[in-house]
Parts: structure tokens; sequence; C-alpha cells
């Protein structure tokens, strides 16, 4: 933003819901919307000067410029406070009105150019004078009233020792904010006065008058917004004749309390005034909460060091105003010490045949993960004092990672924590913010040990591989640390600033691509890995956890709704297509919602069968892509793997007159691109085995398309699928529609083995392909797949390319010839008979 040299400018702005401020003093004003955080950012960045407009319609979340008035404040930011996570309290050197012309930005923060607001008026010169003279009298007069009572007061709360409250005094509380006014501003009557009446500003009197007067929000608003003079003036003396009789009364109250009283009960009545005056402002009596603190740390079981540092903390708030920023970031910190769970554990019951009846009941299948799981458990019963490794859970989405970290918490019964680090880019998440940060805050390990209550809760680390790293810091250099067992036993929040114990947490990670996670991160960890399900598969953990889950949760009793399993197997099928059981069980609740409907129009109860799915979920959203397709030359079904699991992929091949040149589309990186070039060059080598024309080879270009050219392909394992798809262009021998292929070639037309076989298979049976090819190497990942789908699918294994074309590629169709028939030599055969007319 620009440098103000002068009003008139643009400047960040910071709409108010409920508040009206007038310039001409200094207050704190509460921040909690991001955008005003924000704003107040940009600003401190800048010149630390920022524009206040009250909203005309407090409700509003995300003002524009018509839900504001048209007129705000402009101020500086003296200093800005954290108060409690995402709240923050800037206090303000109100300066002066502006008008907003125009918002000239709304993200991430409202920015506005603004002009001086021109002050005038309607009345005439003499009644005008007159009028500001009269507000400036009476101005004077309570200003002097309020400051010497508030002096008094000052000096009670000095020598008063005992409190009481049973005794009510309203005006206490007036007396008292005046107090408190005058504590910050420490203003001596007589100058406070003098400067007043030296005033000759109509409108400068109006704003210093507004602080000492309790005035409504209209009242505000319209002493912000009108430009006359005059009518300032007019609107302002009412309220500050009052303000002057009530003060008058209350000197003469105190005169007689002074006089007549007893000793003790003047103090009574003075200790209530604090009190309240300490409740009006919304504080505590500094020692009591210090002493709280205190006596909680006594309780506490925190280590020596820690407790030496939150015992300095205490001692410098004991002399501190509480008030102070410097007092709530010291109290934050106190607290967050004392939320973390010291020395507080939770006994390991590891019995490793009730972790099975747990991880049975709560998952079904998964039969060699469960294995895995009970013998890493029953590691841990012999060697509880080892570290074990650390669990990494790998596999596409929904396909219950997330779901067995917490059945192993629970079946150690320990508390369990998950925390999500998708997308986390900055250090400071993982490690917590310096606390001379505005709203410093401990990391989320910190966060997770304070939300779990105990210091050896299994911690699930979600989406490790989706950690990223930029010139923020690197969060997973942090969380190489939280994972070592060498380091982490002294584990230093940037925030907390103090060793903590990470030793005994049990960490499990989860992920969905190895490719992403750095490698020495991948060195601490023991992965297990998870594949996506068949739909035999996802009917059973429907039918035995996904379904009663969504009817208890949308409050159905077992008999109101029943669903079949034939609507179970079509939502499988028409409704999903995915790894793993995520958008079934989406779906599935769907489903409960619609019988909730129905029960509630008074339906008694329900079954929902194939036929009544539609109904409740709309038209189907998969058709098997296979299905639909017939055979096609140059078009051939390839396998990919993808992190959300394997799917079937298009491969286009078009060819037309041109030099010979290979052009390659839809997104292709730079390995599958070195395929495609080895396809053509062994399909061109083998041209006349296969019958294709050489010279058509030469005379044509090349097109390969992969449609969905918005996701990024690459590895190398289309390369068979390349190739069959070039000669079938070439040769024009259609493709069978319902074959498909996966592993790479090289320039010998060989079929060299490749990854994420099972993914890819069960892709291809979702999507209806008949039969799939994969290298003869791959033959030993082909037995993990589930014996259901090898009973549907017809899987081949091939040693070279010839073995899929063999099967693939369809006869040439009978195409007529477009050479015209040489004629036979002259003489050879019999002569054309030639009629002529006669
Ligand atoms: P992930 O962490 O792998 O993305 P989740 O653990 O969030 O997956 O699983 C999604 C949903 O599917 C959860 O409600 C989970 O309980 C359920 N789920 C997944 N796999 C199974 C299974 N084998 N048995 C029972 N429920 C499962």
């Amino acid at each position: 933003m620009t440098k103000h040299t002068e009003t008139a400018g643009q400047y960040p702005v910071l709409p108010l819901r409920t508040e009206v401020q007038l310039p001409g003093h200094v207050g704190p004003l509460e921040i909690g919307r991001e955008a005003s955080v924000r704003a107040i950012e940009a600003a401190t960045r800048d010149d630390n000067l920022i524009v206040i407009v009250p909203q005309k319609n407090p409700a509003v979340r995300e003002p524009s410029q018509r839900d504001l008035h048209e007129i705000g404040v402009r101020a500086e930011i003296v200093q800005v406070v954290k108060h409690s996570p995402g709240r923050f309290t800037a206090v303000m050197r109100f300066m002066d009105r502006v008008r907003v012309d125009a918002l000239v930005a709304t993200d991430p923060f409202l920015v506005a150019s603004v002009t001086p607001v021109q002050p005038h008026s309607t009345a005439t010169k003499e009644a005008l004078t007159a009028m500001t003279v009269k507000v400036r009298d009476y101005l004077a007069a309570v200003v002097g009233d309020a400051l010497t009572q508030a002096s008094t007061d000052k000096s009670d709360k000095k020598d008063s020792k005992k409190a009481s409250d049973d005794d009510d005094d309203d005006d206490g509380k007036e007396a008292a904010k005046e107090a408190l006014k005058a504590k910050a501003k420490d203003l001596k009557p007589e100058v406070a006065k003098q400067a007043i009446l030296a005033m000759t500003d109509p409108d400068k009197l109006v704003d210093a008058a507004v602080p000492y007067l309790e005035l409504e929000r209209d009242d505000l608003t319209t002493l912000l917004i009108e430009t006359d003079s005059m009518v300032r003036l007019q609107k302002i003396l009412p309220s500050l004749e009052r303000r002057a009789t009530v003060l008058r009364l209350k000197a003469d109250i105190g005169a007689e309390l002074e006089g007549e009283s007893s000793r003790n009960h003047r103090e009574r009545v003075l200790r209530d005034r604090m009190r309240q005056i300490q409740e009006e402002l919304g504080e505590q009596d500094d020692n009591a909460d210090v002493d709280e603190l205190r006596k909680k740390l006594d309780d506490s079981k925190m280590p020596d060091e820690a407790r030496a540092a939150a015992k300095k903390q205490l001692s410098r708030m004991g002399q501190m105003s509480s008030s102070s920023p410097e007092y709530n970031i010291a109290r934050t910190y106190v607290e967050n010490l004392l939320e973390l769970p010291w020395g507080v554990t939770t006994e390991d019951q590891i019995d490793v045949s009730a972790a099975r009846a747990i991880l049975e009941a709560e998952h079904s299948g998964l039969d060699k993960v469960k294995k895995r799981i009970l013998e890493f458990l029953a590691v841990r019963k012999l060697a509880p004092d080892k570290h074990g490794p650390i669990l990494l859970l790998a596999g596409p989405p929904g396909v219950g990672k997330t779901s067995l970290g917490r059945s192993i918490a629970s079946s150690l019964g320990r508390k369990y924590v998950r925390i999500s680090l998708g997308g986390v880019r900055d250090e400071a998440e993982v490690r917590g913010h310096r606390r001379t940060y505005i709203g410093a805050l401990p990391g989320r390990i910190i966060a997770g040990l304070k939300k779990a209550g105990s210091m050896n809760p299994v911690f699930v680390l979600d989406e490790i591989d989706k950690l990223a790293s930029d010139m923020r810091g690197d969060p997973s250099a942090a969380m190489l640390e939280v994972l070592d067992p060498e380091q982490n036993k002294d584990f230093v929040d940037h925030y907390i600033e103090l060793p903590v114990d990470l030793s005994k947490v049990m960490f499990i990670c989860t992920a969905n691509n190895l490719d992403t996670i750095s490698q020495p991160l991948l060195d601490r960890m023991e992965m297990v890995e998870l594949s996506g399900y068949t739909a035999l598969e996802k009917l059973a953990i429907a039918k035995n956890h996904l379904v009663p889950k969504q009817t208890a949760e949308h409050g159905l009793e077992k008999d109101k709704l029943v669903i079949e399993d034939s609507a179970i197997k079509e939502v499988i099928q028409s409704y999903t297509r995915e790894a793993g059981v995520r958008n079934l069980e989406r779906e599935l609740a769907a489903l409960c919602r619609n019988a909730a409907v129905r029960i509630a129009e008074g339906a008694e109860a329900i079954r929902m069968e194939k036929g009544d799915v539609a109904a409740a979920l709309g038209p189907v959203k998969f058709v098997a892509d296979d299905a639909e397709r017939t055979p096609e030359v140059g078009v051939i079904t390839g396998l990919a793997w993808t992190p959300v699991g394997g799917d079937i992929m298009f491969i286009e091949t078009r060819t037309y007159p041109g030099k010979g040149d290979l052009r390659l589309t839809g997104q292709m990186g730079d390995v599958m691109k070195e395929s495609a070039q080895a396809a053509v060059s062994w399909m061109r080598s083998n041209a006349a085995r296969l019958g294709i024309d050489h010279d058509k080879v030469l005379n044509s270009d090349i097109h390969i398309h992969l449609p969905q050219g918005a996701i990024k392909k690459d590895g190398p394992s289309a390369g068979v699928a390349l190739t069959c798809a070039v000669v079938s262009a070439f040769s024009k021998r259609p493709i069978r529609n319902d074959v498909a292929i996966t592993g790479e070639v090289d320039l010998r037309g060989n079929a060299l083995p490749v990854g994420g076989i099972k993914e890819k298979v069960l892709a291809a049976h979702r999507a209806g392909i008949k039969i799939v090819f994969m290298p003869e190497r791959n033959r030993k990942d082909a037995e993990e797949i589930p014996a259901e789908v090898r009973a549907d699918l017809d899987i081949r294994f091939m040693k070279k390319v010839d073995d899929a074309l063999a099967v693939a590629l369809g006869p040439a169709p009978k195409l007529p010839d477009p050479e015209p028939a040489i004629p036979p030599p002259s003489g050879a055969g019999p002569k054309p008979t030639v009629t002529l007319p006669s």
C-alpha cells in the first residue's frame, strides 16, 4: 500500500460489526474475523494506518461497500495483542474522520480509497460559536469532575484492605470506569480542563466529549456520519448536560460518605465499586488470576525445568497490569504449559487376542494387514521399552487406514489423536510459532498432546505424503525430528521452548502415495500396504459396518430400514468408482437420509432394493465404460496406477499423410513419451512382419492422445498398450474393447514388469474388462489378486508384445482396394472386346 503523507489515499479497512469509534482517543479493538486480521497485518507491515468503518448491519459477515457506512475513522495501530487463539486486540489511536469513496479491493481484505471529511455548517457563524462555547463549558465541567472522582477512587483502592460484597452501588461503576480511564491516561483534572477550554474546533470538541458519555450505537453512528458541525453539537449537548448533573450528585454523595460512615463501611463500598469496575471491563483481579495459576502449577506434575519457566512468567505477571499485552502473553504461555499432560500416561493393555477381537470387529477383510498389526503389538508387549518401528499404512483413500489407527489405539487402551498433515507447508505448523509473533501458538504435535491428555497416546499422522515444503520452511525436516527415537525424547516446540518427551507416543502414519515422501522419512517407517477392495469385499464392509453405522447415525432402528444386498451392489456398481469405500459410505448415508424423511412422513418400515436406489440417489453416475464401446482401430485400454487407486486409461492413435512425425498429447510425462517413441520404433522395425506397408509408415504422421488431458500421466507401464495401438492404427486392425494391457516395452518387443498390478486389475474389473494382459514377470503379483476377481477375469501373461497383439487385434477388415488394378502386360491376356457404334 502507498505511504501516506496526507489523509487522502488507500488504506486497509477494518469493518466494525457493533462498535462505532470516533476520533480523538486511544482505545482497544477486538479483532476476530480473518479478513480483519489480514488487514491489520497488512497495515502493520506498512505504516500502521488503517481505516475503521462501522457496518450498517452487524449480522453481515463479509461486508461489501453497501454494507458499510460512508464515513469511517482513520486510525494508527499502536500495538497488537493476542487475546486467545484467533482473537486479537489492537490498540489504536483514532485520528480523523474520512469518507470512504470506493472499495478498491475486497480480497484477502478490504481496501478503500478515502478522502478527508470536510466539516461545514448551515447555521450562522455566530450561532455556531455560541453553541461551541456552551458545549465546551459543559465538557470542561464533566471532564474536571470525572477526573477528580477518578483520582479519589484510585487512592481509595490503595488503602483499602478488605473486600465485601453486600452493598450495591451503581454509581460506583461509573466512577470506576473513569478511574480506569484516568489510570490509563494519568491526566491531572486541572490540566485536562484547561485543554478543553482552549479548544475552538466544534468537531474536535464533539469527538473529545464522546469518551466521557455513554452513548448508544445509533447516537454514535449519527455523530460519526453527520458532517454539519452544528447538528453534531446539538446532538451531543443533552447527553453532556445529563452527565454533568450525575457527576455533581455523585460528588455530593461521596462527600456524605466521607463525613458520616465508618471506615469499614467506606471500605466495603469502595471494594464493591472496584469489583464492579473489573466486571464491567471484563478484567479479573490480577492477583486472584496469578494465585489460581500458581495453585494449578503446584498441583501439576511438570518437570523442574518447565516449572521454573512457568514460575518466572508468573512472577512477571505479578508485576504487570492485567490489561497489558505482555501479561496476556505470559498468561497464555503458562496456561499452555499447565495444559500439557506432564507425567500422565495410560497403562498399556496389550492382550493380543483382545486386540485381534477388536480389529476383527471393526474391520472386514484386511487379513494380511491385521496379521501385521498383531505382530507389531506382540513385539511391543515383549519389549515395551524398545522403540518399535513406526507403522506406515499406505494405500488409496477410504480403505480404512485412519480407522485402523483408531482401532490400534483402542486395542492398546491408549488415547487416540488424529493429526492431519495434508497441505501443511509451514514448519511452524508442526513445531509452533515463536512467542514473539502475534497470535503465536504451539504446533500440531504439542496441540495433539494437549488434546490427548496423556504423554503416550497413539498419534495417527494422516497424509504424511502431502507434507509440502516451500519458502516457509521444511515441515518434513521437523517431522523427521518428531519421528526419530534418538531425538524425540527432547522435542522442542518453538512456542513452548522446553524439551517435551515424545518417546512414549506411538506414531502411525498414513499415505496415499509413497513417491512424495522424502527418503529419510520413509526409512524411519515400516510400510504396511493396503489396496483397494473388490466389489464383493465392499459389499461385506457395507453390510457389516457401513450400513449399521449409518442407520444408527440417522436414528433409524434396525427394523425400520433394511437395505437389501441388491441395492448395495447397485450403489457399488453404478454410483461409485473408487478403490476404497468412502463414497460408498456417503451414498449409503444418502439412502438413510431418504428413508428417514419417508419415515418421518409416516412410512412404517422401508426395504430398499435395487430398483429403489435411483429414486433416492438420482440417475446412475457410472456405467462400465467398456460395455459402451465397440472394437476400434487405434484405441486401446491401458491401466494406470494413481495414488487414489487404479484406473483404466484410453490410448487413442491416428495416422494421416505426413513425413513420419510423432505427435504426443494429453499431458504425458517424459518417461511415457519415451515409451511412445519406443513403441513407434518397434512397429517400424517390424512393419514388414506385421503386414504394414513401409512406404505408408514413411509418409504418415502419427498422433497419440490420452484423453482426460487435465490429469498428468507418466511412467513406462503403458509401453505394450502404446505399441498395440500404433500397430492397430497402421494395420487398420481393430482392438478388442474388452482387453486391457499393462507392461513396459523395450525395443526388442519384450514385455517388462510393472508395479501396481493389484490396483490396476481391480480397476479393470470395476470397468467391466474381460481380459487383462500383464508381463510374465508380474506373475507373482497376480497372486495378490482376490480370488473372486481372478475367477471373473481372464488374466494372461505375455513375454513379448506379439503375445498381446495376437489376442487384442482382430483381423484387418476387408476394405475395397484403393489402388487401381494394374493392367496385365499387352499381349499376355485376351484382348478386350471393343464394340464400335455401327
Ligand atoms: P482412509 O484413512 O484409508 O482414507 P478411512 O479410515 O477414513 O480411510 O475409512 C473410510 C470409512 O470406511 C471409515 O468409515 C471406515 O471405518 C470404513 N472402512 C474402510 N475399510 C473398512 C473395512 N475393511 N472394514 C470396515 N470399515 C471400513
